[in-house]
């Protein structure tokens, strides 16, 4: 396995995963389920060892964006129930009946059209509603007189015969902010959800599974918790946002590392990288990394980050490229190529983050690491041995 430890790779501590999944498993409630929301390739991480990895965990669901993410689950062996959170086309009734996926339904439109198809195709569907209570994405809309609409479309949905409503749910907008004026608009949001649950029961309509908590309604509103909880960053040990630190003992299940290429001496006064936007104040070593913009490391962290060297931390000087970068190591001694360069984790007592790395370029650690290319190998490793890689580049189909 070791070939894939020449350029650049990231490391998945799957118990990491571990710890921070039972640490989800602590807050709730028994009898509350738990989502594992691995859209996106498990956020970067890689759907395939995380999903078997959560299965093995006793997970109850698994959230996902879009079809083609539930079929990748499907057909490596996960028969867990599956949600898909946004849209399928209709056209695909038969492959949502076919996998057994559960499917989102956001408006009354999109619901005509998929149970239409349905009846065509002779097939069943699962469905879980999906209310928008103050996010403005997917949803029924519950406010400007709206309400009383949506209650009826989901009334008229939930009789047709080719539907199961087993779910009804929605999604938070700031469950991760902390100040009053966000704690009071979640706890409108929930209030809301609330209040169409009940007129929906009064009407003789009941949800086996209501749920509307992400990462940051997990941890911060046990109150709200319900049927089953949806977190996702969490579980891959990163905050939901600096409000969330310290609430949740997690750990970071990614680790990204890459190597030294080469090792130079250039003069005071000499340019680094495109467009010379960096040049050397006196003589400097510069040791060129193997990772660039394509590998997710992005051009916005030019002269900006730093990453870890021989335990020492080291500035990225002049421009990021799409496969390399340069790093000023004048002061550490020994830099030589095929040196380890360690840009997310530790080494000796000194650490890096997601968290650095997405405030350096103004956006968030969930970006970060969805962001890392598919150039990059996933190492998995648990109890201390690899167990697998995921080389997206070597198995293309
Ligand atoms: C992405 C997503 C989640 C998980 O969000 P986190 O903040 O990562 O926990 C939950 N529910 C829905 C509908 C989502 O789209």
């Amino acid at each position: 396995m070791t070939d894939y430890l020449k350029r650049s790779w990231a490391v998945v501590n799957l118990n990491h995963l571990e710890h921070n999944f039972r640490l989800i498993r602590q807050t709730v409630s028994p009898h509350c389920m738990i989502m594992g929301v691995i859209k996106a390739d498990a956020y970067g991480h890689g759907d395939k060892y995380i999903a078997d990895q959560l299965v093995r965990l006793g997970v109850n669901w698994f959230g996902v964006s879009n079809l083609e993410e539930a079929l990748s689950l499907r057909q490596q062996g996960i028969y867990h129930p599956i949600l898909v959170f946004g849209v399928t086309p209709s056209e695909n009734v038969r492959l949502l009946n076919e996998y057994n996926v559960t499917q989102t339904i956001y408006s009354a439109e999109y619901a005509r059209e998929l149970h239409a198809m349905a009846e065509e195709a002779g097939v069943g569907v699962q469905i879980h509603i999906k209310l928008d209570t103050g996010m403005s994405r997917l949803g029924f809309v519950l406010d400007n007189g709206f309400a009383d609409t949506s209650l009826h479309e989901i009334e008229e949905i939930c009789a047709m015969p080719r539907f199961n409503a087993q779910g009804i749910y929605t999604h938070f907008a700031c469950a991760d902010e902390l100040n009053d004026d966000s704690i009071q608009y979640t706890r409108g949001q929930f209030a809301r959800f609330m209040a169409v649950l009940e007129q929906l029961e009064a009407r003789g309509l009941t949800f086996a599974i209501r749920h509307c908590c992400n990462s940051a309604g997990t941890i911060n509103y046990p109150d709200m918790h319900l049927d089953m909880v949806r977190p996702g960053v969490i579980l891959y040990g990163l905050n939901p946002s600096d409000d969330c630190a310290g609430k949740a003992d997690l750990r970071p299940v990614m680790e990204l590392y890459s190597s030294v290429s080469m090792v130079k001496e250039i003069a005071e006064g000499t340019p680094v990288s495109y467009g010379r936007c960096y040049t050397a104040h006196r003589t400097t070593k510069v040791a060129t990394v193997a990772i660039g913009y394509a590998d997710g490391y992005e051009r916005e962290l030019s002269n900006k980050a730093r990453m870890l060297v021989r335990g020492q931390y080291a500035n990225v000087i002049g421009r990021v490229c799409m496969d390399q970068l340069m790093l000023d190591v004048t002061h550490i001694d020994g830099v030589k190529a095929g040196d380890l360069v360690t840009i997310v984790g530790e080494d000796g007592s000194a650490r890096l983050t997601f968290d650095e790395m997405a405030e350096l370029s103004g956006t968030i650690n969930y970006e970060k690491v969805c962001l890392i290319g598919k150039r990059v190998p996933r190492l998995y490793r648990q109890n201390g041995k690899d167990v697998g890689v995921v080389d997206y580049i070597r198995h293309k189909a």
